[in-house]
């Protein structure tokens, strides 16, 4: 199904451009990503026109079945993996090699350094994590059955609701839902937040009943084939104040007018601005204390970063998040987030649960 030789090609017609020889992958998610090789404490090394797989016994029947088309070499019990690299590395003589230096330790590059006297390591940043930001058809599909399980999950959810259930009995709920509906698990751990929790944006679900809350936030996205969604639905009863009311409509429009804004060409911090602005003129921007949005794949956090300080342009094939809310310490808090794919034309909305002030009132 994933077509590795593709994403390792890609990563090879970049060797020239950072004048290394090979680049070695030891982060965890971009070996993944470019071999599909789903267990841990693994390295791969790209050179042009082959890579190897560098890692040990316990993974040698996974590697076999998940990549069948790559090299591999296995260190046997007792020899470690700086002993492999440098058996593998010293095989290749006077080369550049570059490195992922957001994902390597200094130890580490010190004793590759001591090991491999002939190799020169060329610190990279954010080589493969650019290639994510472009999704295949693969991860687009992957990442439309992520959405499309979190939202069954949440509609299930909201059906059965009930004030005698704790925001962590929520929490619990969705999770064990998704599950079921063949999620690996959550994309991350639910935020669950009823009344004025909510005014804290990465609030962690406690054993708070939600009892006469008037606003219940939920922030919450299930991981498929290793991809996650990412969606919040904030929900009002009957006795919320208007204060809330006015503040939702105007979460809602400043989403809606950064949905509107997304195309390929489009500067990411234009997004967020598109939002900010709708909050400003409403005298709410201060109430909006983070980006608008992120990149979503293999990582519920990836590039491109949605944010007033973002230098991406968007670009067709990206999934991004939009999620602009605003919090009142002690009173309530506001989101309301989509996963967005950004397309040729334009934007296609991956989420499909309604958002309206009256399809979000929660009645008993
Ligand atoms: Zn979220
Ligand atoms: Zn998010």
């Amino acid at each position: 199904m994933t077509d590795l030789p593709v994403r390792i090609a890609r990563l090879a017609h970049f060797l020239d451009e950072l004048q290394v020889d090979a680049m070695l992958i030891t982060d965890e998610t971009n070996v993944r990503y470019l071999s599909g090789f789903t267990g841990d404490s693994s390295f791969l090394l790209v050179r042009r026109g082959d890579a190897t797989i560098l890692s040990d016994g316990r993974y040698e029947t996974q590697i076999a079945e998940q990549c069948p088309t790559l090299a591999v070499a296995i260190r046997p019990p007792g020899q470690l993996m700086p002993d492999l690299l440098r058996s593998v590395i010293c095989e290749l003589g006077d080369q550049r090699i570059g490195i992922e230096a957001c994902h390597l330790s200094v130890a580490a590059l010190g004793q590759m350094r001591a090991d491999c006297p002939h190799a020169q390591w060329i610190e990279t940043t954010d080589v493969v994590e650019r290639l994510r930001m472009i999704k295949d058809a693969d991860e687009i599909a992957i990442t439309r059955q992520a959405v499309a399980i979190a939202e069954v999950c949440y509609r299930e959810m909201v059906a059965q609701l009930s004030p005698q259930w704790t925001e962590r009995a929520i929490a619990h709920e969705l999770e064990s839902k998704m599950r079921a509906l063949g999620a690996e698990g959550v994309s991350f751990p639910p935020i669950v937040a009823a009344g004025p929790a909510a005014a804290l944006p990465h609030y962690h679900p406690g054993d708070r009943v939600i009892g006469d809350a008037a606003t219940l936030l939920i922030d919450w996205g299930a991981c498929y084939q290793g991809y996650a969604s990412d969606l919040t639905r904030t929900l009002h009863r009957d006795h919320a104040a208007d204060r809330f009311r006015r503040a939702y409509q105007v979460v809602l429009e400043a989403q809606l007018a950064a949905i509107e804004a997304i195309g390929p060409g489009v500067a990411a911090s234009e997004v967020d601005a598109a939002a900010r602005r709708v909050l400003a003129r409403e005298g709410m921007d201060e109430a909006f204390k983070h980006g608008l949005g992120h990149g979503t794949g293999l990582q519920i956090h990836e590039a491109p970063r949605i944010s007033s300080v973002s230098t991406e342009t968007l670009a067709a094939g990206m999934i991004i998040t939009v999620e602009p809310g605003v919090y009142f310490e002690g009173d309530f808090g506001i989101r309301i987030e989509d996963d967005i794919l950004v397309t040729d034309r334009g934007c296609e909305v991956l989420s499909s649960l309604p958002k309206g002030l009256e399809d979000c009132r929660w009645m008993l």
